[in-house]
């Protein structure tokens, strides 16, 4: 059966693979053994697959997997709702209505400040389900608990993950994304850079997509992102950039999974990568007379690189 959240012993939480994913490469879980199921009073052991693997494959995207016994009262065992108490008494039961009604999930552009923060001491092994019976932290992670992977999406790497899984569950027509206020399907989130006219573009940022080449920058300061495929305006064509500088990737949180990418894909007789990058082109004109529409990105978050094509093959271009 798929576990759509687990608890973690490493940070006494319970997670998603996504976050569960994020913690292994930020350093802030280290075994992907350490998790349990989430039922009542239930301590069968949950490995979080793909946790360690630095994916060449998203379509291999974490996931837990249950190991040993369930409990008798376990209710993934018996296939019944988590019983969940928030902190404060309430029930999920009112929140749970609305959001089987819309499945719309939110796309934030910030992680808060305590997306980190959530490690705390290790639990010794006798505390471990004593702590796990007590109410769920926060609202959010009990929505998560009670829906499966309902909650807030803070990296283009996670909306390709859950893009994937939708998919394959065939929910894909239901689920929305809401970005900025605005819902937009999971079905035309993504739009290849090669096939867009630069005045046709909506105007709030979606996530665009194509091959593209790694290169150092001739500073040696960071990394230079430029599509193969361009974006048109009638018949000119726009060079599409990304700059991806040292600093950037020193002050993110996970960047040992983008340092490692980005030189392994270095290290290749191509040097090119699958990047989704998620925003709004700006287009310039250099002295050299050519146009560009290039991506600003602020955050690590907004970008997704892979040595692959992640999708299904019509997106592979
Ligand atoms: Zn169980």
């Amino acid at each position: 059966m798929a576990l759509d959240i687990a608890y973690s012993i490493e940070i006494d939480d319970y997670l998603d693979p996504d976050r569960a994913y994020d913690y292994y490469w930020s350093g802030i879980i280290k075994d992907k053994k350490k998790f349990l199921c989430p039922g009542t009073d239930c301590d069968a052991q949950v490995t979080c697959a793909n946790l360690d693997e630095d994916l060449q494959d998203m379509k291999v995207v974490p996931h837990y997997r249950i190991y040993g016994n369930h409990s008798e009262n376990c209710e993934i065992a018996n296939n019944k709702p988590l019983h969940v108490e928030y902190e404060g008494g309430a029930t999920a039961t009112e929140e749970k209505r609305t959001i089987d009604e819309s499945v719309v999930e939110i796309f934030s552009l910030e992680r808060p400040d305590s997306y980190y923060d959530e490690l705390r001491s290790t639990p010794n092994s006798e505390e471990i389900i004593s702590k796990k019976i007590s109410p769920a932290k926060s609202k959010t992670n009990t929505r998560l608990r009670e829906l499966g992977s309902v909650g807030t999406i803070y990296s283009v790497r996670s909306v390709v993950g859950r893009y994937i899984r939708y998919r394959k569950d065939d929910s894909l027509k239901h689920r929305r994304l809401n970005i900025q206020g605005k819902d937009i399907y999971y079905g035309s989130i993504f739009k290849c850079i090669g096939e867009q006219d630069l005045s046709k573009l909506p105007e709030h940022p979606v996530i665009y997509y194509g091959w593209a080449y790694i290169n150092r920058l001739p500073s040696d300061k960071g990394y230079q992102i430029k599509f193969k495929k361009k974006f048109r305006k009638s018949d000119e064509e726009y060079i599409t950039t990304i700059m991806v500088a040292d600093d950037l990737i020193e002050n993110y949180k996970i960047k040992k999974l983008v340092s490692t990418r980005l030189e392994k894909i270095r290290k290749t007789q191509k040097q090119t990568a699958f990047v989704f990058v998620y925003g709004v082109p700006q287009e310039k004109q250099a002295k050299s007379g050519n146009k560009y529409a290039n991506f600003q990105v602020l955050n690590l978050d907004m970008i997704d690189i892979n040595y692959d094509c992640p999708l299904p093959k019509e997106y592979d271009k």
